[in-house]
């Protein structure tokens, strides 16, 4: 039997319905997002991989709407995460995008604050 996941909350059901069990989720509406939407909404995929790769994505595309989920995210994801999106911010180079790395240059952790650095640093030289 297949299983369907809802694209918002990411709970799993066994029916395709049009409206998410626990949710409410309208996949229809899902349907109706655009790639960047979609993308944006698998940044809360429970699975590492699938959030970095629409990171990844997301920092080609350089979508700025998808700069304020980063910030958030920055609370919550690990290490490898975080550093994906200190690479990707440096590709959107939006204003709100270098307000983030110069707060993340000052993170405690070092890798994640070297990190950042060199991608301002960077960012600063083609300007
Ligand atoms: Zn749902």
């Amino acid at each position: 039997m297949p299983v369907f996941y809802c694209p918002k909350c990411w709970k799993e059901f066994k029916d395709e319905i049009r409206n998410c069990p626990f949710c409410g989720f309208n996949l229809d509406e899902f349907d109706s997002l655009s790639y960047e939407d979609k993308l944006i909404t698998a940044l809360s995929h429970p699975v590492a991989d699938y959030r970095i790769n629409a990171i990844k994505i997301l920092g080609t595309l350089k979508s700025e709407k998808a700069v304020e989920k980063f910030e958030e995210m920055l609370d919550r994801e690990d290490i490898l995460t975080i550093l994906e999106i200190v690479d990707v911010l440096g590709k959107i180079k939006s204003k709100k995008a270098k307000k983030i790395l110069e707060r993340l240059k000052k993170s405690r952790s070092k890798v994640v604050s070297e990190r950042a650095e060199n991608v301002l640093d960077e960012m600063n030289s083609i300007d």
